[in-house]
């Protein structure tokens, strides 16, 4: 139970790493709400948390548009009485040959992964600067380290370091009584990687040392740690869950 009686709220979390998460989150006894973009991610997670008897609220939301993420913060805040855990997790990958690239597909994916999460973090830090304590956790990836970037998604790889600089210039700004991290994962095995052609998913488990790809699950604990009272005294860090990919141009 290294969440008792928390609150948290987990952006994109109908599926992959946030509903993962979600469900850690409510295992160790945190009372918890997910936001996602999607219906029908919303509906099969909802089913999910119903099969593993816990009680996670669903929220519908883009996490890119003030409007929406107000009014759902200000719900949120009503519902569960206080804000103690911000996940930061909702991202999208557009992959396509650098030539091919276009400026919406740039501005849909700095949008959402990157501006969404300054967005969320703005929206929620008065609740916790209000009650003197609050954790936000933002989710970059491994190609948000400089040297593990990929061509066909320099826009999302450009947004996953913007992520990793927030995240430093948020712990300053909200210091001393919120922690602000970030987890930066490495291939992960949800609905973001299915489609990738198999050869691409062969070099991803070569790439990494430990041989394989992450589960959902091995992101959800270090998102847990970092959540956590064991991590009462980091702020600004992060913490690469990549079974060492990101160690091969070292
Ligand atoms: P996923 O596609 O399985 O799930 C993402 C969820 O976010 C979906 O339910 C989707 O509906 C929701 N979402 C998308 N856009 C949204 C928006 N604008 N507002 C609200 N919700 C939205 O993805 P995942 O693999 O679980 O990825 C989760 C996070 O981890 C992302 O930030 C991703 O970039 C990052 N990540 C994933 C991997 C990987 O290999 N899967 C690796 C590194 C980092």
């Amino acid at each position: 139970m290294r969440l008792k009686d928390k609150t948290a709220l987990i952006t994109g979390g109908g599926k992959g790493i946030g509903a993962a998460t979600a469900l850690l989150f409510a295992r160790e006894g945190a009372r918890v709400g997910i936001l996602d973009i999607n219906e029908e991610h919303l509906k099969g997670f909802a089913s999910q948390a119903l099969k593993a008897e816990v009680d996670i609220k669903t929220y519908k939301g883009d996490v890119s548009e003030k409007g929406q993420i107000q009014s759902i913060m200000e719900q949120f805040a009503k519902d569960f009485g206080r804000f103690d855990i911000l996940v930061n997790n909702a991202g999208i990958v557009m992959p396509r040959p650098f030539l091919e690239k276009t400026v919406e597909e740039w501005e849909r994916t700095l949008r959402v992964n990157l501006i969404g999460v300054f967005l969320c973090a703005q929206l929620a830090a008065p609740y916790m600067l209000d009650q003197k304590s609050g954790k936000i956790i933002n989710i970059s990836s491994i190609r948000g380290i400089e040297h593990c970037g990929r061509e066909a998604i320099m826009d999302y790889s450009a947004a996953k370091i913007g992520v990793i600089s927030l995240t430093k210039n948020l712990a300053k700004a909200l210091a001393p009584h919120i922690n602000v991290n970030c987890v930066a994962p490495g291939h992960t095995r949800t609905e973001m990687t299915a489609s990738l052609p198999e050869e691409v998913k062969r070099n991803m488990i070569e790439g990494a040392f430990l041989k394989r790809m992450a589960e959902p699950a091995d992101i959800a604990k270090a998102i847990l740690f970092l959540a956590s009272e064991d991590a009462n005294f980091i702020t600004g860090q992060v913490i690469l869950v990549d079974g060492g990919f990101s160690l091969k141009m070292t």
